[in-house]
């Protein structure tokens, strides 16, 4: 009997032994999910980060970075406008199936030009499968109703909790420009409830982050979960002048011409040939002429925020399991073409940074020129840290996650690019992206067509239109194209062909 007693006693025991330590191991696990750390800065384009030795800039911490993870080379932002862009990186979608045709604002409200509420979303997905998700900065995704008796366009919007799609920790604005003088809608704040600070606002986001990661009471996040955070930084979007002035350092004695590198750049030109775009910003050119200083002076600030964020990972030993990704919703013109601003096909507006560094999976100083699109992210990113339960099915964009921890699958041929009317999904540009080439088709209001094809290794600026000089290569961008836009299902297309008959 005693010793039938010691051996139930020792089973027992056992049990207890093995069922705790499957408990410590699937909380090992659990805790194992890498941490996200997404940074997008507005209108920062590929050129301008130090290590690609384009635009004349320092970014000492983004160079580092592109050492420590993957520098992609050929990250595109398929529609380079800010609503847009954002639209397809929260949904997957492209922008008529999820409503973000144009940049949100309350004109825009009667065409629910917004995120829906019922597109399930990347932070969506990202709680289901146990994750802490915040945002912070510029969000600019919901058109606010128009004001009463007024003809005032309002661009800011406060989000409401529902529509937020699942992000708990909350900091952020719709669209306000003033970088100095920013203000934000934190966590339970109602509408009228806004934070106003007096302070640039990288530095100010950069501040909250920093809190953020390190988690000290009162909690900003669970602290047992893994966390995905969103930075959405203004600067270097205009209005450029809103830099401190200790950043002015790197530039401010250096000529235009020291500074405006760029061999397609046009100061003097009115870009008449791009009038019938209403989405091309025109005869702003003196904004380059005043202000690229003040431009890449942001460039350098915000590099420098995003420093202190990235050595705040690393100082709570959170670097090692955390993905950081930097990328852009679009570039600037600068003078280029003798264009300012976003909103068209060249290479300075579309090709955006994209650098990802994740020391657990990703090997460091790793050169890449896969083609990545704006919908790509989505499925990519929930798969590298299998996110999986719960992502929609019927998304536009593709998971690469294999391709960049492994080389393995099918390399993307081509981007698609959008230019789009409010209200109109069947309306504006379509066009193509291939590593080689850059193939557009522009339909203007008047339903006038007018193509452009670029050979962007013969020549990397994009200066002159070969349209009609090869057409075998044209033909076979054409097809690809219209391959493309049935697959996606794009009402651009129909439109396309009844013009043709
Ligand atoms: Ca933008």
């Amino acid at each position: 009997m005693k010793n039938y007693i010691k051996f139930l006693s020792f089973v027992c025991i056992s049990i207890l032994m093995v069922s705790c330590k499957t408990n410590s191991v699937s909380q090992e696990t659990k805790n194992e999910k890498p941490n996200i750390l997404f940074i997008f800065p507005d209108q920062f384009r590929n050129a301008a980060i130090g290590l690609n030795n384009q635009d004349p800039v320092s970014t000492p911490n983004l160079d580092k970075l592109g050492k420590e993870g993957m520098v992609i080379s050929n990250a595109i932002s398929n529609y380079p406008l800010c609503s847009p862009y954002r639209g397809m990186l929260m949904t997957g979608k492209l922008p008529y199936n999820n409503s973000v045709l144009s940049n949100s604002n309350s004109r825009r409200h009667k065409y629910n030009n917004s995120w829906q509420k019922g597109d399930v979303s990347i932070s969506d997905v990202l709680v289901k499968n146990g994750y802490d998700a915040g945002y912070v900065g510029k969000l600019h995704l919901r058109s606010p109703k128009p004001m009463e008796g007024k003809d005032t366009v309002v661009w800011d919007a406060y989000q409401p909790k529902e529509l937020r799609h699942g992000f708990n920790f909350w900091y952020a604005y719709g669209t306000f420009d003033q970088h100095n003088t920013p203000h934000y809608w934190k966590n339970d704040a109602k509408e009228d409830e806004v934070t106003y600070v007096n302070e640039w606002s990288a530095k100010h986001e950069a501040d909250v982050i920093i809190d953020y990661i390190k988690n000290p009471s009162p909690k900003t996040r669970s602290g047992k979960k893994p966390f995905a955070l969103f930075w959405s930084v203004n600067p270097p979007h205009p209005p450029y002048q809103y830099v401190p002035e200790k950043y002015l350092e790197n530039y401010k004695d250096k000529s235009l011409e020291e500074l405006l590198v760029r061999e397609n750049v046009a100061l003097d030109s009115d870009a008449s040939e791009f009038a019938f775009h209403s989405g091309a910003t025109r005869k702003r050119t003196h904004l380059a002429k005043e202000h690229v200083r003040n431009h890449f002076a942001m460039v350098t600030g915000v590099d420098e925020q995003i420093g202190r964020v990235l050595k705040t990972l690393k100082d709570e030993g959170l670097e090692e399991n955390t993905i950081v990704i930097i990328t852009s919703d679009h570039g600037e013109m600068m003078g280029s073409h003798g264009l300012m601003s976003k909103n068209v096909w060249f290479e300075e507006a579309i090709n955006v940074p994209f650098i990802i560094k994740w020391p657990k999976k990703i090997k460091a100083n790793q050169k890449s020129d896969l083609i990545v699109s704006t919908t790509d992210i989505m499925p990519t990113l929930l798969n590298l840290v299998e996110a999986t339960e719960g992502i929609p099915t019927n998304l536009d964009g593709r998971d690469l996650s294999s391709i960049i921890t492994d080389n393995k699958g099918d390399k993307p041929t081509s981007a698609l690019y959008y230019f789009i009317l409010e209200g109109q999904p069947a309306s504006g540009h379509r066009g193509l992206r291939t590593h080689n080439n850059t193939y557009v088709i522009t339909i203007d209001k008047k339903n006038v067509e007018r193509k452009f094809l670029y050979d962007n290794v013969n020549d990397p600026y994009q200066k002159v239109n070969i349209i009609g000089t090869d057409t075998v290569i044209e033909e076979k961008l054409h097809q690809e194209l219209l391959k493309n836009l049935k697959e996606k299902k794009d009402p651009w297309l129909e439109k396309y062909k009844n013009l043709k008959e």
